[in-house]
Protein backbone atom coordinates (compact mmCIF):
# COMPACT_ATOMS: atom_id res chain seq x y z
CA UNK A 1 0.00 0.00 0.00
CA UNK A 2 2.21 3.08 -1.27
CA UNK A 3 -0.30 5.83 0.58
CA UNK A 4 0.27 3.99 4.20
CA UNK A 5 2.83 5.28 6.10
CA UNK A 6 3.36 1.61 8.55
CA UNK A 7 3.35 -0.05 4.80
CA UNK A 8 6.41 2.51 3.99
CA UNK A 9 7.89 1.84 7.47
CA UNK A 10 7.43 -1.92 7.24
CA UNK A 11 9.05 -1.72 3.79
CA UNK A 12 12.55 0.60 4.98
CA UNK A 13 10.60 3.21 2.87
CA UNK A 14 10.48 5.52 5.99
CA UNK A 15 12.66 5.48 9.14
CA UNK A 16 11.72 4.14 12.57
CA UNK A 17 12.84 2.76 15.84
CA UNK A 18 12.04 -0.58 15.94
CA UNK A 19 12.18 -3.21 18.86
CA UNK A 20 10.76 -6.33 17.98
CA UNK A 21 10.37 -8.01 14.55
CA UNK A 22 8.97 -11.90 14.51
CA UNK A 23 8.78 -11.55 10.60
CA UNK A 24 4.98 -11.52 10.67
CA UNK A 25 4.56 -8.72 12.72
CA UNK A 26 7.00 -5.68 13.63
CA UNK A 27 6.80 -3.24 16.19
CA UNK A 28 8.25 0.67 16.52
CA UNK A 29 8.39 3.42 18.60
CA UNK A 30 5.67 6.34 18.37
CA UNK A 31 6.35 9.59 17.12
CA UNK A 32 4.16 11.20 19.05
CA UNK A 33 4.03 9.49 22.26
CA UNK A 34 1.43 9.90 24.80
CA UNK A 35 3.70 8.92 27.39
CA UNK A 36 7.36 7.94 26.73
CA UNK A 37 8.33 4.38 25.67
CA UNK A 38 4.79 4.21 23.98
CA UNK A 39 5.17 1.98 21.45
CA UNK A 40 3.10 0.57 18.35
CA UNK A 41 2.86 -3.15 17.37
CA UNK A 42 1.66 -3.73 13.47
CA UNK A 43 1.39 -6.60 11.05
CA UNK A 44 3.56 -6.63 8.15
CA UNK A 45 0.23 -7.41 5.85
CA UNK A 46 -1.96 -3.89 5.41
CA UNK A 47 -5.37 -4.74 7.10
CA UNK A 48 -7.32 -1.60 7.60
CA UNK A 49 -8.71 -2.20 10.90
CA UNK A 50 -9.78 -4.91 13.40
CA UNK A 51 -12.84 -6.21 11.42
CA UNK A 52 -10.55 -6.59 8.33
CA UNK A 53 -7.96 -8.52 9.99
CA UNK A 54 -7.49 -12.52 9.79
CA UNK A 55 -8.12 -13.63 13.69
CA UNK A 56 -5.07 -15.70 13.52
CA UNK A 57 -3.23 -12.23 12.86
CA UNK A 58 -5.29 -10.36 15.71
CA UNK A 59 -3.99 -13.41 18.11
CA UNK A 60 -0.31 -12.60 17.38
CA UNK A 61 -0.97 -8.85 17.64
CA UNK A 62 -2.28 -9.30 21.20
CA UNK A 63 0.26 -11.83 22.14
CA UNK A 64 2.93 -9.68 21.01
CA UNK A 65 1.77 -6.58 22.79
CA UNK A 66 1.60 -8.39 25.99
CA UNK A 67 5.31 -9.09 25.33
CA UNK A 68 6.17 -5.59 25.17
CA UNK A 69 3.97 -4.59 27.93
CA UNK A 70 5.81 -7.35 30.03
CA UNK A 71 9.08 -5.55 28.83
CA UNK A 72 7.96 -2.15 29.92
CA UNK A 73 7.30 -3.01 33.30
CA UNK A 74 10.57 -4.36 33.57
CA UNK A 75 12.58 -2.24 32.05
CA UNK A 76 10.74 1.24 32.07
CA UNK A 77 9.49 -0.06 35.74
CA UNK A 78 6.24 0.75 34.60
CA UNK A 79 3.40 1.12 37.08
CA UNK A 80 1.18 0.15 34.24
CA UNK A 81 0.03 -0.72 30.71
CA UNK A 82 -2.75 0.59 28.27
CA UNK A 83 -3.61 -1.34 25.47
CA UNK A 84 -5.15 1.14 22.94
CA UNK A 85 -6.30 0.11 19.17
CA UNK A 86 -9.30 2.73 17.20
CA UNK A 87 -11.14 1.36 14.30
CA UNK A 88 -12.61 4.11 11.86
CA UNK A 89 -12.05 7.86 11.40
CA UNK A 90 -15.06 8.14 14.14
CA UNK A 91 -12.69 6.43 16.47
CA UNK A 92 -9.82 8.36 16.09
CA UNK A 93 -7.51 6.22 13.94
CA UNK A 94 -5.45 7.97 12.28
CA UNK A 95 -3.06 5.49 10.67
CA UNK A 96 -5.64 2.92 8.05
CA UNK A 97 -3.00 -0.31 8.81
CA UNK A 98 -4.25 -1.96 12.20
CA UNK A 99 -1.78 -0.82 15.14
CA UNK A 100 -1.90 -1.90 18.88
CA UNK A 101 -0.81 1.18 21.10
CA UNK A 102 1.61 -0.34 24.26
CA UNK A 103 1.49 2.17 26.51
CA UNK A 104 3.79 2.60 29.78
CA UNK A 105 1.85 4.31 32.84
CA UNK A 106 3.33 5.47 35.57
CA UNK A 107 1.51 6.75 38.91
CA UNK A 108 2.27 10.17 38.67
CA UNK A 109 2.97 10.41 34.72
CA UNK A 110 0.04 13.40 34.29
CA UNK A 111 -2.06 11.88 31.68
CA UNK A 112 -5.42 11.48 31.78
CA UNK A 113 -8.37 9.76 29.22
CA UNK A 114 -10.68 12.63 30.39
CA UNK A 115 -13.72 9.92 29.79
CA UNK A 116 -16.95 11.22 30.11
CA UNK A 117 -19.78 8.73 30.89
CA UNK A 118 -22.94 9.27 28.08
CA UNK A 119 -25.62 7.49 30.54
CA UNK A 120 -28.88 5.80 29.57
CA UNK A 121 -31.98 7.55 30.16
CA UNK A 122 -33.39 4.35 31.61
CA UNK A 123 -32.38 0.87 31.65
CA UNK A 124 -34.42 0.09 28.69
CA UNK A 125 -32.69 2.27 26.49
CA UNK A 126 -29.46 0.11 27.53
CA UNK A 127 -31.45 -3.33 26.81
CA UNK A 128 -32.40 -1.70 23.30
CA UNK A 129 -28.73 -1.59 22.52
CA UNK A 130 -27.87 -4.74 24.25
CA UNK A 131 -30.55 -6.12 22.00
CA UNK A 132 -29.34 -5.11 18.77
CA UNK A 133 -25.84 -5.83 19.30
CA UNK A 134 -27.01 -9.80 19.85
CA UNK A 135 -29.09 -9.56 16.89
CA UNK A 136 -25.70 -8.37 15.07
CA UNK A 137 -23.94 -11.02 16.74
CA UNK A 138 -26.91 -14.18 15.39
CA UNK A 139 -25.91 -11.94 12.06
CA UNK A 140 -22.28 -13.05 12.32
CA UNK A 141 -22.74 -16.97 13.43
CA UNK A 142 -25.17 -17.17 10.24
CA UNK A 143 -28.20 -17.67 12.51
P1 LIG B 1 -4.10 6.07 15.54
O1 LIG B 1 -4.70 7.39 15.92
O2 LIG B 1 -4.29 5.77 14.07
O3 LIG B 1 -4.56 4.95 16.42
O4 LIG B 1 -2.57 6.22 15.85
C1 LIG B 1 -1.58 6.45 14.90
C2 LIG B 1 -0.28 6.63 15.67
O5 LIG B 1 0.78 6.57 14.73
C3 LIG B 1 -0.17 7.97 16.39
O6 LIG B 1 0.02 7.74 17.78
C4 LIG B 1 1.03 8.64 15.74
O7 LIG B 1 1.83 9.36 16.67
C5 LIG B 1 1.77 7.49 15.11
N1 LIG B 1 2.49 7.83 13.90
C6 LIG B 1 1.99 8.51 12.84
N2 LIG B 1 2.93 8.62 11.88
C7 LIG B 1 4.03 7.98 12.34
C8 LIG B 1 5.33 7.75 11.78
O8 LIG B 1 5.66 8.16 10.67
N3 LIG B 1 6.21 7.06 12.55
C9 LIG B 1 5.87 6.58 13.79
N4 LIG B 1 6.81 5.90 14.45
N5 LIG B 1 4.65 6.77 14.34
C10 LIG B 1 3.74 7.46 13.62
ZN1 LIG C 1 -0.33 -0.37 5.45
Amino acid sequence: MENCIFCRIICGQLPSCKIYDDGELIAFMDIGPIVKGHVLVVPKRHYAHLLETPPDVLAKLIVAAQKIAGAQKRALRADGINIMQSNGQAAGQVVEHIHFHVIPRFNADGHHWNWKPHPYIDSGEMQNFADKIKEGLKKAEGA
